[in-house]
């Protein structure tokens, strides 16, 4: 395979980082981004001043400012971060025609023309290329740094490598202002000594079967055969095995769409009943699906996500046959992963759900069935007629009570 160049870049403290440019007097002190901790908020974004304290993304605002009393809390302004967002986007497009944006403040640029691109073989591609004095790959990743700190007035981190999995990981290793570049061919040699919980994928409960096998860096994990791996995580166990040696082949893809759709909602209160999630979930679930159809999107994943009482956060999906923008169907596969994830121990602070894995339009509609068909079909002009109603006199105007019961019934019905 011909030699890849893949530039993963993140704005370093973006929403923090905003907030001081447009209040210059904010610069150098603790700032947290986020809601305020009497609407029981978590740190969206924490300036580097913030961070000193030992104040971190998605914690709670009450405790980063128990170790960090006096930072001051500005609640998010989304629009303007993307505001910000968008001029950043512009800027990176001129480098590349090839940019995957992962979230607004960060993004992969496959860059391995920008030689071709600005090379000296025509008098326009001299001029730019002397003017901003791109050559190399390096070179352009400096320039992109150099231009957001000058045009924009932020910071970014840069990773740059032969594949997204090598240059994502480098980007975060020396932030703020980090420039980490990977050579091809030394992708091993510079995971080896990372903690395996950098790799994609490699979640709580896999790094936990991970450390009980004694393999706690990444060095130890390409030290396993895949045979064992395989044997032991299934189909990802080979992805591990090419992940443990820096190899991915993953393309940087143009992705204007939404990955997923979600929604979810923190509690007033710690809820510890299971009827007052369950219509959470009801509603969050019709929210998703409703937005699912107003874009013309099925998605084949429905996720749960839930935070009890102590943080501790856990995730659970499931893959469906068929893709779906059905609120019946997600709200069903959510409280079931509800129902089975829950310990009922603990008091639930936050619940969550997402669809994703969105098929493309052709494809949905000869997956249905026989009667599946016929019942997703009168389901989904329900669906439709409710959304319209909707839109005309508002949410209010139907409520879906009867759905929670419903289910209920079901699902004692199956016990
Ligand atoms: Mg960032």
């Amino acid at each position: 395979m011909t030699q890849r160049y893949i530039l993963h870049l993140d704005v370093d403290a973006f929403f923090a980082s905003v907030e001081e440019i447009l209040d210059p007097s904010l610069k150098g002190q603790p700032l947290i981004v986020g809601a305020r901790p009497e609407q029981r908020g978590v740190v969206a974004s924490a300036s580097y001043a913030a961070r000193a304290f030992g104040v971190r993304s998605a914690m709670p605002t009450a405790q980063a400012l128990r170790l960090c009393p006096q930072a001051i809390v500005i609640p998010p302004r989304h629009k303007v971060y993307g505001e910000y967002s968008a001029r950043m986007m512009a800027i990176l497009s001129e480098y590349s025609p090839l940019i995957e944006p992962l979230s607004l403040d960060e993004a992969f640029l496959d860059v391995t023309g920008c030689q071709a691109r600005w090379g000296p073989s025509t008098r326009l591609r001299r001029a730019q290329s002397s003017r901003s004095g791109l050559g190399s790959p390096e070179e352009l990743a400096h320039r992109l740094q150099e231009r957001l700190e000058v045009e924009l007035g932020l910071t970014a981190s840069i990773g740059l490598a032969a594949n997204k999995l090598v240059a994502k990981i480098a980007s975060g290793l020396e932030k703020p202002r980090g420039f980490v570049v990977v050579p091809q061919g030394k992708e091993a040699e510079f995971l080896a000594p990372l903690p395996v919980e950098k790799l994609w994928g490699v979640g709580e409960v896999t790094a936990r079967s991970l450390h009980e096998m004694g393999v706690f860096t990444i060095g130890q994990l390409a030290e396993l055969p895949a045979g064992q791996l395989e044997a032991r995580f299934g189909r990802r166990g080979r992805d591990l095995y090419r992940q443990a040696r820096g190899m991915d082949d993953s393309p940087v893809v143009l992705e204007r769409e939404e990955k997923s759709l979600s929604r979810e909602i923190t509690f007033a209160e710690d809820i510890g009943d299971m009827q007052i999630l369950r219509k959470k979930l009801l509603s969050l679930s019709e929210s998703v699906a409703r937005r699912l159809r107003k874009r013309g999107l099925r998605g084949r994943t429905v996720k749960l996500k839930l935070r009890y009482s102590d943080f501790k956060t856990l995730t659970r999906q499931v893959t469906l046959d068929v893709p779906t923008d059905l609120e019946q169907v997600v709200f069903d596969q959510a409280g079931r992963l509800l129902d089975k994830a829950w310990d009922r121990r603990r008091k639930v602070r936050l619940i969550g759900v997402g669809v994703s894995k969105f098929a493309p339009e052709e494809r949905q509609l000869s997956l249905f069935e026989g009667t599946g068909e016929e019942k997703a079909d009168k389901l989904r002009r329900l669906s439709q007629a409710v959304d319209q109603i909707r839109e005309k006199y508002g949410d209010e105007a139907i409520q879906r009570a009867s759905l929670a019961d419903g289910d209920r019934d079901e699902k004692s019905k199956m016990r």
